[in-house]
């Protein structure tokens, strides 16, 4: 069945069901955004044309808006909690609905068994069961839920399975073996599921999907309005929780700021000012969404105190037209040294509060300084105020550019089908790369045939050595380019080292997240053993990686020139 465009969402909020604050949250949310969305899917419908899109059966299974994981969200939604993985959800919902897509939503274990078809009181079956969805949007518990009540079912139709994942999950943390074997271990990942499946908020290591969500838009006269309705004096700061006040040093940059503008919060509390939050700051109180936006609209400046890390707070007030201002982290934020993400899938390191309003945005919109220079923090603050700067939101974030990423995945990302014959390169005579005119790097050979219905399409894949200890993340940025994991298969043989005239003395084939790779010391080249392993982060001084990479749509970084 061919899926039809849907701009008509009073369906869809009758499925969110109602009761919790939670989706009372998310469903003023949709409401507010309808008219958004539907412009959206004029657009992408034209931008389509003809293009046939399958309609596909999906479960949206939020697992931690079920009793049984605690449902802690709820209770706090009213009092500044983590909004934004709502915010998110609430996006997913639309995104699947307006592109017309067949839609169940699950928000209780009750629900998930009888949608799941597991007969009533048979809390584990062990019988495998047709599964009456192509596709399934969970979470991390809504996951180990599944795990635990789908009996055999679960390992077959796990391929259908889609994690929302804000942080992400690195390969070397997915794969069971590997994790336990190398200290990898954590409480949330080795599901060797494939890395793709897990999809974030934000696009972290191109080794899972961008998922995303999206900022209100503004249309012409509003950004008109903005214009003229700026007070250059006025700042708002990031966090609705009281304990980012307590930051160390903040009285010295606070009393800086001070100076030059008026300092707005929105700071949930119960009766009284928290104790936290200083006198001189206007603190509103958590506000209702559109009330938080119209706040965004007179203010010039919005400041990170460094927590909470990649919310989307950032990117309204960005397209509400203010400054972001944030600390820059030396030495960075990681799994390692900072508690908020001990225990967490990744070795990630972040550089400031918000690494994708920093690499992805960057000035005038953002600027990230040392706030334990107050020189630095002051030249910044006062250039601010001199600068006009108007509302910018990356298309990626826009609702066009969400349902165009989603529709893309939805129609070319299987996850299911067997794996293929070994890729060519190992032992074919006939590799599909050649060494590139200038000799720096591999590219398609303009004569091979690309692997039919591959996505993305293997012509696009660029391949380099990379300089010890980087990782391909940061080697394809290197180049403008973007790492692509699924193109790993490719560049694992002997005859990519060659190509690129590589001098292995001797070739090993291992498990291991950094390969394929070379080693200077003993001139080692290394494959890889463990598809599951190809891993677009990490990185050790010992191996220079090889990288696949790819090109990119202008602010749509999860999808290729000829990806759609
Ligand atoms: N927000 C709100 N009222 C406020 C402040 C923020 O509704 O007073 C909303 C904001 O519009 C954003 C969401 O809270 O969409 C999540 O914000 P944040 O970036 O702080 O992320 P979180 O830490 O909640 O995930």
């Amino acid at each position: 069945v061919q899926a039809v465009f849907r701009s008509n969402l009073s369906h869809l909020l009758e499925l969110m069901g109602s009761g919790k604050e939670s989706l009372i949250f998310m469903k003023k949310r949709t409401k507010r955004l309808t008219a958004q969305w539907a412009l959206a899917a004029q657009r992408l419908a034209q931008k389509l044309g003809s293009v046939w899109r399958d309609q596909k059966q999906i479960l949206v299974h939020i697992g931690f808006l079920t009793e049984e994981s605690g449902d802690v969200f709820s209770p706090r939604v009213l009092k500044g909690g983590p909004l934004g993985e709502m915010v998110q959800w609430a996006d997913i919902l639309a995104t699947l609905y307006v592109l017309g897509h067949g839609l169940r939503i699950t928000v209780s274990l009750k629900e998930l068994q009888s949608n799941l078809g597991v007969p009533p009181g048979r809390g584990n079956c062990p019988l495998t069961m047709p599964l009456p969805f192509d596709l399934i949007y969970t979470d991390y518990h809504g996951l180990q839920q599944m795990k635990q009540h789908m009996g055999l079912s679960f390992k077959k139709y796990r391929c259908r399975i889609r994690v929302i994942d804000t942080f992400g999950t690195e390969p070397a943390y997915n794969h069971e073996e590997y994790a336990t074997l190398h200290g990898y271990r954590t409480n949330w990942g080795y599901w060797n599921l494939n890395p793709k499946q897990f999809m974030t908020m934000f696009p972290h290591t191109p080794d899972n999907s961008f998922m995303g969500f999206v900022s209100e838009e503004l249309n012409e006269t509003e950004k008109q309005l903005i214009r003229g309705g700026k007070a250059s004096n006025m700042a708002v700061v990031y966090g609705k929780e009281a304990s980012i006040w307590k930051l160390q040093g903040k009285d010295k940059f606070l009393g800086v700021l001070n100076k030059y503008m008026e300092i707005h919060g929105t700071v949930y509390y119960e009766s009284q000012r928290p104790p936290e939050v200083p006198a001189f700051v206007k603190n509103h109180g958590l506000l209702p969404q559109p009330e938080f936006q119209q706040l965004l609209r007179k203010a010039k400046l919005f400041i990170g105190f460094g927590f909470p890390y990649e919310g989307p707070a950032p990117l309204e007030a960005i397209a509400n037209g203010c400054v972001f201002l944030q600390a820059r982290f030396s030495p960075p934020h990681s799994s390692l040294n900072h508690e908020f993400f001990r225990g967490k899938p990744t070795s990630r390191e972040l550089f400031s509060q918000h690494p994708y309003a920093e690499n992805f945005i960057g000035k005038p919109h953002v600027w990230t300084v040392d706030y334990n220079n107050s020189e630095e923090f002051e030249a910044a603050i006062k250039a601010i105020m001199r600068t006009q700067v108007d509302p910018y939101l990356p298309y990626e974030y826009s609702c066009e550019g969400m349902l165009e990423r989603i529709h893309a995945y939805i129609q070319h990302q299987d996850f299911c089908a067997a794996p293929g014959p070994v890729p060519p390169g190992a032992r074919a005579p006939q590799s599909p790369f050649v060494l590139a005119p200038n000799a720096t790097h591999l590219e398609w050979a303009q004569n091979a045939s690309s692997a039919p219905g591959a996505w993305p399409p293997a012509h696009s894949l660029r391949a380099w050595l990379a300089t010890a200890g980087r990782a391909c993340t940061d080697a394809c940025l290197d180049h403008g380019l973007i790492c692509e994991p699924s193109f790993f298969p490719f560049l694992n043989s002997r005859d990519a080292f060659q190509k690129l005239q590589v001098p292995c003395d001797s070739t090993e084939s291992e498990m291991n997240h950094l390969y394929p790779a070379f080693a200077q010391p003993g001139r080692e080249c290394f494959l890889q053993k463990e598809p599951l392993l190809f891993s677009c982060a990490g990185s050790s001084t010992k191996y220079h990686r090889l990288c696949p990479c790819r090109d990119f749509r202008k602010g749509q970084v999860a999808l290729c020139q000829d990806c759609l």
